[in-house]
């Protein structure tokens, strides 16, 4: 038997539609930001009254925001398999989180990371002026990935520090990456490993222990807590030796004037030594409600759900032989939700336009911030662009960019199959 969906925030948002009338809004884009869900929606309801200031002050409703934030920490600690070894960072998203970890690398790491990523684990590194970044083709398959990994790493100087950046599911094609094996070449080889688990953390347990990480890295805003929080979870070596990643209050623990006039700063080793600033308690509530909420209804559930909705969408496309779903790994690869397709004979904004308009479906075109992923699936060359953006083609000109629907807990049958009917 398959579940129910979970509720959601805006399923009764009404949407006007050019041919007249209105509709309920048919959510499809899950892989961007998904909506709420009710429970972590109630969860921060129930908690907005008692908000105070988290860690800075002694006042009653200070105090249960501290105990909120520290045992939200502890939930999605718990949630992820970290151990004693292992801290809870937050973050504003997986974007603010790779770049921490960017920051606390050691001198002269040596990063691996596959072309085929979203740039916000693709670009971080090289921000960095000592680091030397290896760039690797996209594979062809995970067989192939795991491979030309392994012989880049084998190449390398195997004494200094190295990590490898691989994304657990790919925000374009939706295919699973095989983390595991990537992690036990990157540990073979001397190398650490974090998972960009924006994509996967939504559908599937992650757990750091079982799959062999040393970091992840995710939303709360694709995680149906949209909130403006982060995290970043993992090794606290790294974490505990490098610079703060933000000075200011509540990463130093102790702050004194020099006798030649300068200023000494003792930073925290905790996690708070990354966190500079008042926190976002509410961000960091959300996603430990989130955790739980997933966690209560059973992943198994909700994936064997997930995945009859997959067969839906891929036996419905199947049938319109003008489109074309991009794919790396082929059509028996493993996969989340996440689907990316052009259409013969249209541009693909104009497509994603009209089933906005026409149809009140929300989904995503353009290049999704992985724009030698998307060139390499397309086998064409996006013009000018712009950030995650969509290049104009002509009406009828061939695509340079594509159209992305996603699903998740909260949709129902009737969103795909009118996404479907729309298509054809
Ligand atoms: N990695 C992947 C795989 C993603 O899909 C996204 C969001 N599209 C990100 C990283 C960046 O997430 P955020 O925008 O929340 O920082």
């Amino acid at each position: 038997s398959v579940c129910a969906p979970l509720p959601v925030l805006g399923r009764d948002v009404r949407v006007p539609l050019v041919t007249g009338g209105e509709v309920d809004y048919a959510a499809l884009d899950y892989a961007a930001s998904a909506p709420a869900l009710q429970r972590v929606w109630d969860d921060v309801a129930a908690y907005a009254p008692y908000y105070g200031s988290v860690h800075r002050g002694a006042g009653y409703l200070s105090q249960l925001s501290t105990d909120l934030f520290e045992n939200s920490r502890r939930t999605i600690a718990e949630f992820l398999g970290c151990g004693d070894e292992e801290q809870v960072v937050f973050t504003r998203s997986t974007t603010d989180s790779l770049n921490l970890l960017a920051s606390v690398l050691p001198q002269d790491t040596r990063v691996f990371v596959f072309e085929t990523e979203h740039h916000a684990s693709l670009l971080p590194w090289e921000q960095r002026a000592d680091t030397t970044v290896t760039y690797l083709n996209a594979p062809r398959t995970p067989q192939q990935a795991v491979d030309t990994l392994e012989k880049a790493l084998a190449e390398r100087d195997p004494y200094g520090p190295a990590l490898v950046c691989v994304t657990g599911a790919s925000n374009v094609t939706g295919e699973l990456w095989p983390v595991r094996e990537l992690a036990a070449a990157a540990h073979a080889h001397g190398a650490r490993i974090v998972l960009d688990a924006a994509q996967l953390v939504p559908h599937q347990p992650v757990n750091i222990a079982e799959l062999d990480v040393d970091w992840v890295a995710f939303s709360g805003h694709k995680l149906y807590a949209p909130f403006g929080a982060g995290v970043l979870a993992g090794r606290a070596d790294w974490l505990q030796s490098a610079a703060p990643y933000l000075a200011g209050g509540g990463a130093s623990r102790k702050v004194s004037r020099r006798t030649d006039g300068g200023v000494d700063v003792e930073w925290h080793t905790t996690a708070a030594r990354h966190e500079a600033g008042s926190p976002n308690v509410i961000g960091a509530y959300a996603i430990a409600s989130a955790c739980q909420a997933l966690t209560e209804a059973g992943f198994e559930d909700l994936a064997a759900r997930e995945q009859a909705l997959i067969t839906r969408v891929r036996e419905g496309l199947a049938e319109v032989p003008e489109v074309n779903l991009l794919s790396l790994f082929g059509e028996d690869a493993a996969r989340v939700g996440v689907f990316s397709f052009v259409v013969e004979g249209w541009n693909s904004s104009h497509f994603a336009a009209a089933l906005s308009a026409e149809y009140g479906i929300g989904v995503r075109d353009g290049l999704f911030c992985a724009h030698p992923l998307v060139r390499t699936l397309l086998g064409s060359e996006p013009q000018d662009p712009g950030e995650c953006g969509a290049p104009e083609a002509a009406p009828g000109e061939r695509s340079l960019n594509a159209i992305r629907v996603s699903v998740g807990v909260g949709t129902p049958d009737e969103h795909v199959d009118r996404f479907l009917r729309a298509v054809k």
